[in-house]
Order: structure tokens, then sequence, then C-alpha cells
């Protein structure tokens, strides 16, 4: 008798200790907004082109900002922006929300990690980073808390993303095709990824050419969860996305 209820006991501690974790940990987001985004051909750097009536950076700020899941937002710039500081000069409510961070990389992944180390005084081991790119205006406070709610009890984490519809090809070098490669199973990367702070940072650590956070926790041998994103949530890229994004913000801001 003895024996069993201190074998319950024990289970019950434990089941606790799992509970407040969870319960205690919090959601932060992260936005890598060093790069340049030359291909959309802009006089500056796209995170700072006018979309819709506010630049693309503020729209990601402002969701994140609006979103009662989201404790703090860090913005990662590169040390000599000239752009950030008057981006946000007419976003009072942003001033308790965010803070930026000048530590920008050579890559997204290096901007990333260097976020993470900054704001390691600010966000527990065990508190979920939700990293997104500046470059998806299209994201909403229903995606994120759609993520946070498939992903909040998963030990590994997980992004949005979309399943793939279009049939795929394979270019030789010569821009033909060499080969249709299945689609099934497929899906379309998007942002927020979501993971936990301990585990991001060793994954980036050592994931050199990682282009994604979930790719750096797969060479870990974990598999992130797919959480189904949204067509408005793409990436601005080329010249023509600004236009098809000032759409999707206009009509559905
Ligand atoms: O260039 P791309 O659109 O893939 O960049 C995705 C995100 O990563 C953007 O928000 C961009 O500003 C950021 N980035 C960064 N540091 C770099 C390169 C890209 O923060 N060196």
């Amino acid at each position: 008798m003895a024996l069993f209820s201190t074998a319950l006991g024990s289970a019950l501690l434990l089941w606790c200790g799992i509970i407040s974790t969870m319960m205690s940990s919090r959601n932060f987001a992260l936005i890598p907004a060093a790069g340049v985004g030359a291909r959309v051909g802009a006089q500056c750097p796209k995170q700072y082109v006018p979309l819709a009536g506010k630049l693309m950076l503020l729209h990601a700020l402002d969701t994140f900002a609006e979103s009662t899941a989201i404790a703090h937002t860090f913005v990662v710039v590169s040390a000599d922006d000239g752009y950030v500081k008057d981006a946000l000069v007419h976003s009072p409510h942003l001033s308790d929300r965010v803070t930026i961070l000048y530590c920008g990389g050579a890559t997204r992944r290096e901007s990333v990690l260097n976020g993470l180390r900054a704001a390691r005084d600010r966000i527990g081991d065990d508190d979920w980073v939700l990293v997104h790119d500046a470059a998806r205006p299209g994201l909403t406070e229903a995606m994120i808390d759609h993520l946070i709610d498939t992903v909040r009890d998963d030990e590994v984490g997980g992004l949005l993303a979309l399943p793939v519809v279009d049939t795929l090809k394979r270019a030789d070098a010569g821009r033909r095709v060499e080969a249709t490669v299945s689609r099934d199973h497929l899906w379309a990367a998007q942002t927020p990824q979501m993971f936990r702070y301990s585990l991001l940072c060793k994954a980036l650590q050592s994931a050199e050419n990682a282009t994604d956070e979930a790719s750096a926790v797969e060479a870990m041998g974990l598999n992130p969860k797919l959480v189904e994103g949204s067509p408005r949530n793409f990436k601005v890229t080329l010249p023509h996305d600004v236009a098809l994004a000032e759409l999707y913000l206009k009509a559905m801001p």
C-alpha cells in the first residue's frame, strides 16, 4: 500500500510538473528582418516597402502585437539599419510590445540565432518562439492562434505550411524537364515556425545550411508538425508579389 501511494505520488508530481511547464510556457515572436530582398527590385530593403497603407514589416508587427497569445515580439535588423526607427516612429502602441535587436547576420539562420542569443535574458528555455519572416505581411491572428493551439502540447514543435497543389517538374541544366516529381505528401513551408527556445538554439547552432527553423530541427532527427496555413501568408519575393500582397491586405485587412 505504501509502495502504491509513493508511486502514485511520484506520478502525480511528474504530471503536475508537465502541466505547470505547459501552462507557464510563454509564446514569443521573433522576426528576422535583416535581409535585403533585392529580387523585389525596390529602392530599400523589401521589409520597408509600403503596402496597403503601411510598411511591410509593420503588418506582421501589428498582428503579433494585437495577439493576446504573444508575450513580446523581437525584431532582428542589421547593425546599420537606417529604416526601422523611422518605421516605428508613428507606432507608439508598439513601444512596449516590440524590441528591436541590431544583430542581423549574413544569412537568415544567423539573424535568427543572433536574435535568440540577444533575447536570452527575456526568454525561458521552455518558452515557445514563433519565428516569422518580415516578408510575409499576410499573417493573421487566426493563423497564429491555430498554430499555437495545434503545437502547444507537441514535444517537437511545428510550422505553418500548405499542401503542394501544382504538378512539380525537376529541371536539368538546360532548363528542360528532367522528371515529374510526385506531389504526394509534399507541403510548402511557411512561417511562423514554432519551437521551444532551447531546442531552437541547439538546432540552429549545428545546422549551418538550414534555410528555415524546421529543417534545422529535422537535422536533429525530429519531425516537426505541419499545420495548414493560408495562401495569403505567402512570402513577398518578386516585383509582382507586392501588388498581390496589397490585394489580400485590402480585401481582408
Ligand atoms: O530573403 P528571404 O525572403 O528568404 O528572407 C526571409 C526573411 O529572412 C526576411 O524577413 C529577411 O529580412 C530575413 N533575413 C534576415 N537576415 C538575412 C537574410 C534574410 O533576417 N541575412
